[in-house]
């Protein structure tokens, strides 16, 4: 009985807009263009804003920079010049006993205007006040005409959808004005918010002093009177904290349940046998800093636990992540297991299988490489090595994780650059074995809370610390009409026997373009400007070998001066590098351009980035310029990008496998989220992993929640 009437309640959620009155076949498709189609998505159809019509203020009254609300008569009434811009303008001047005000359109029809506002109309006007000088005016208001039979007072309280409360204003489209999607908002709550099931768990919303989510979408889209605006306008009001709560503790609860998925799971336990990893320590040239140190514990204790292990490593680029990976791998291989380390980018895993394998061999241990650009004898007898088992550690792209790649016996799974990769990549590479350990490593900096929740069901190891020595990297912004300054700075540094990048962007429109950019600037350099020096191109389009070979004459130094397509993003790692320049600067993102600078800046010597803005450039993008220039630390860094983009963007909870949060918003509610989290993790506990029948409408809800993405979880 119970489950039956969740089931109606929910299918009158999925209905179609179109059931709501003055909602029809013209407005129905604009209204998806908002991305509203069902009953559900209109109720979650928040107020961006709220407009204060409880009173009608004087003219006197009325505040600056605000929304403001006024009866008021029409004084005069005609089209006019603006004296400064000359621009054509319509002017509206009305007045009540305490004073005047002017009302202005600048995109108008006139008849329509003159029609409406002709002098002696009264009407209740509706907008912004602004100030100039000592004259006020309000731009484009909204207004509502006051015939003769009714007075202010009783519009005010005869139209409750438009006058007298706190209103909503919503995100429109175009063909939808906000008294149309109001009046469809009101309709939605009226009818069918009481449907929506209030399945957070009684105790807590006790706790929270939440409302109940029927309430809670009455409240947030049609405040009480008494409500404080304040609050409202900032998202603070119980209204909507309790939405937020609701969202965010199904998605941690999803969360909780993967992770308790991965804990029921048989892992293999591994032992510390030494054999490995203390002459690989002894052969190093220099010692653990303390993080790694750290980490490397976090990471043992999960490998000798019989659960797999489930683990983030994050650590800004440079800090030494790679190798931690390595002693990780020697751990698992002196179980007598086999282990993959999946990059990127061929680049990367190139230099990844250069770092290993030397230490490797040293050790009496062999490394494989397997890529999608080999040769079909190659990848034949690389296949069959890692079948056998005659490699230990396999190093690859993507190619790693698909079918026919089969593994004696793989202990252990490492993911570089996990922020291109997704869940699925993830869960791949687990079922290459039977529950294998999988360590992820990010250099991409996201405040800690908020990697908890994105990978939420991974614990976390954080290395906070760059092996000592470390110069800082001095950045600057060069227009691209100063280039004097910077052919200086690649004299100076090339001249003292150091080497430098010059990257170039990808060109979304067409990739020819970052090709063509990168391979004149290379030829304009190596003919015209340092025909002194050995420059090399390197870009996307090259064979493998060629690329290989590029990059292996700039790591032994014969190459001096390297201009490249954005190929080299992530992890290259040559120490006599000291200098990166990037043109076109402002198309790269935040966390890239951090990416690129961090391949200078790892050997002693002092390094530079020069960051070279197109002609034209968008204020948002010498903000992200001018964080660069502010600081190194990759974790304000990342702070910043999601200020300026947006945490959709920026975390990109669709590719992380989570549900869209449609109300919450990650930055502002995080003390929301901390709370929810705990909460949800408890729950999932006391439940039984909610089993227990009290669980059973959280249980049903989340399902439907998460849908197919709860994979991983231990519940079906
Ligand atoms: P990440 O992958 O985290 O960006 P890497 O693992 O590539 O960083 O390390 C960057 C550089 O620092 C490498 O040249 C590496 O050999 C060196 N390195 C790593 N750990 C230490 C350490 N404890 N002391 C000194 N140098 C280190
Ligand atoms: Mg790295």
């Amino acid at each position: 009985m119970a489950s039956l009437i969740a089931t109606t309640h929910q299918t009158s959620l999925c209905q179609s807009l179109d059931r709501l009155s003055g909602v029809g076949p013209r407005i129905l498709p604009k209204l998806e263009k908002l991305g509203l189609k069902t009953i559900e998505d209109g109720l979650y159809h928040l107020p961006l804003r709220y407009e204060d019509r409880r009173q009608l203020k004087t003219i006197n009254q009325l505040t600056d920079n605000q929304q403001q609300i006024f009866a008021a008569t029409v004084l005069a009434s005609g089209e006019a010049v603006t004296t400064r811009t000359r621009r054509r303008i319509y002017e509206v001047i009305v007045g009540d006993s305490t004073g005047k005000i002017s009302l202005k359109w600048f995109r108008y029809r006139q008849p329509w205007l003159q029609k409406r506002f002709p002098v002696g109309q009264q009407a209740i006007f509706i907008g912004e006040v602004k100030r100039f000088a000592a004259i006020r005016e309000i731009h484009h208001p909204d207004s509502e005409l006051i015939n003769s039979t009714t007075s202010p007072e009783q519009l005010l309280t005869g139209d409750p959808l438009n006058f007298g409360r706190i209103l909503p204003v919503y995100a429109l489209t175009e063909g939808i004005s906000q008294k149309q999607m109001r009046k469809i908002c009101y309709q939605l709550v009226n009818q069918y918010a009481e449907k929506v099931t209030n399945t957070l768990p009684a105790h807590l919303q006790k706790k929270f002093k939440l409302l109940a989510i029927p309430e809670a979408l009455q409240q947030i889209h049609w405040p009480d009177s008494h409500s404080d605006l304040d609050k409202l306008q900032s998202g603070k009001d119980r209204a909507r904290q309790s939405l937020v709560f609701d969202e965010f503790f199904y998605l941690e609860l999803g969360l909780a349940l993967r992770r308790a998925g991965v804990q029921l799971e048989q892992g293999i336990a591994f032992s510390l046998r030494h054999k490995y990893t203390i002459p690989l320590n002894k052969m190093l040239p220099f010692k653990l800093t303390d993080a790694q140190r750290r980490v490397l514990g976090e990471i043992k204790k999960d490998m000798m636990a019989p659960q797999p292990m489930h683990r983030l490593l994050q650590g800004d680029v440079g800090s030494g992540k790679t190798l931690v990976a390595l002693m990780a791998a020697l751990i698992a291989i002196e179980n007598g297991a086999q282990v993959a380390v999946v990059a990127p980018t061929e680049i990367l895993a190139e230099q990844h299988f250069r770092t290993f394998d030397p230490w490797l061999k040293q050790l009496g241990l062999k490394t494989g490489l397997l890529q999608g650009s080999m040769g079909a004898k190659a990848k034949r007898a690389s296949l069959e090595a890692i079948k056998n088992g005659d490699v230990d550690l396999i190093v690859g792209t993507h190619a790693i994780l698909q079918e026919g790649v089969e593994f004696k016996y793989l202990g252990l799974g490492i993911v570089d650059e996990q922020h291109r990769f997704g869940v699925r990549q993830r869960s791949l590479l687990k079922h290459k074995g039977v529950n294998p350990d999988i360590l992820v490593m990010t250099a991409t900096p996201i405040p800690r809370t908020l990697s908890m929740t994105l990978y939420g069901d991974l614990s976390v190891s954080v290395i906070d610390q760059l092996p000592p020595g470390r110069k800082p990297v001095t950045t600057k912004i060069v227009r691209s009409n100063q280039h004097h300054q910077l052919y200086e700075l690649i004299k100076q540094e090339l001249q003292a026997g150091r080497q430098g990048y010059i990257v170039y962007p990808l060109v979304e429109e067409s990739e020819k373009s970052d090709l063509q950019a990168a391979t004149v600037a290379a030829e304009t350099f190596a003919n015209d400007i340092f025909p002194e020096f050995k420059i090399g191109l390197l870009h996307g389009r090259l064979k493998s070998e060629e690329k290989e070979a590029v990059m292996g004459q700039f790591r032994s130094g014969d190459i001096q001066l390297l201009v490249s397509t954005t190929v080299i993003e992530v992890g290259v790692d040559v120490p006599n590098a000291t200098l990166m320049v990037i043109e076109h600067a402002d198309r790269f993102g935040l966390s890239q351009l951090h990416q690129l600078r961090g391949r200078v800046g790892r050997g002693a010597e002092k390094s530079y980035c020069v960051l070279i803005p197109s002609d034209h450039y968008t204020d948002d993008a010498l903000k992200r310029l001018k964080v660069m220039v502010a600081t190194e630390d990759g974790f304000r860094i990342a702070e910043a990008d999601l200020e300026i983009r947006g945490p959709g963007d920026f975390l990109g909870t669709r590719q992380a496998g989570l549900p869209d949060l449609r109300v919450a918003n990650l930055l502002k509610d995080i003390s929301i989220l901390e709370t929810a989290r705990q909460e949800a993790f408890k729950y999932v506990d006391e439940t039984n992993l909610l089993r227990s029948s009290e669980a059973e409408s959280v249980r049903r809800e989340l399902l439907r929640r998460w849908g197919g993405r709860l994979e991983l979880a231990a519940i079906g």
